[in-house]
């Protein structure tokens, strides 16, 4: 799965033109929002929080240690609470071999290269996927707040499950215009635990 020779687009414009065009119609649609962590959740502008109605999709079997995926579930919870939000956490079923069976063979690629693009590939699939199902009208995922993240492989993906199983995606690149910067400053001011290193085993070293 490469998706390395695609036009880029410019998909912070993309997101805004779209959370316009929400805002104009005043329907607040219901948006299932794949989330990583609680910091990434961080960098997802204002305007999305207020246009749209969101619940949250927390599925990630590549997160290594289990105690680490339970400690940055645990962190989504007290940022429901200390923000308030009215958003459901939705937890799908946590199977690391699921992870471990896609990545084989890919294990020692660096960060953004082959395993990222078929880990973020997979945790995007299972959310479009329960947002056809459980009747969204949109899906995204928080996974574009990360600097080392391919906010093009991401955008890309998005757009072309959105065409598989029927359902709007909303672009995003959540790092930008300070995004990252302010979900570092809010994990400070709201004492959320903020990782140092993505996810799964392999980047830990
Ligand atoms: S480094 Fe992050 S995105 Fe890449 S495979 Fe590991 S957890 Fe997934």
């Amino acid at each position: 799965m490469l998706y390395n020779n695609f036009m880029s687009k410019n998909y912070l414009n993309l997101m805004k033109e779209e959370i316009e065009k929400v805002k104009k119609n005043n329907t607040n649609p219901k948006l299932l929002l794949h989330c990583c962590c609680a910091p990434c959740f961080l960098a997802v502008p204002e305007s999305i929080l207020k246009s749209f109605k969101i619940d949250i999709f927390y599925f990630n079997p590549n997160i290594y240690p289990q105690s680490e995926y339970e400690k940055r579930l645990d962190n989504i919870y007290a940022l429901k609470e200390k923000l308030k939000l009215n958003s459901n956490i939705i937890i799908a079923e946590y199977d690391p071999s699921e992870f471990y069976d896609k990545v084989k063979g890919f294990e020692q690629e660096k960060e953004r290269g082959e395993r990222c693009n078929i880990c973020i590939a997979l945790r995007m699939e299972e959310c479009a996927k329960n947002a056809k199902e459980k009747k969204y009208d949109y899906f995204c995922t928080t996974l574009t707040s990360g600097p080392l993240k391919n906010a093009d492989f991401i955008n890309k993906t998005g757009e072309d499950l959105a065409n598989k199983y029927g359902i709007n995606y909303l672009f995003s690149d959540f790092k930008k215009e300070n995004g990252y910067l302010n979900s570092i400053n809010k994990c400070k001011e709201l004492n959320i635990y903020r990782q140092n290193y993505c996810g799964c085993e392999f980047s830990i070293r």
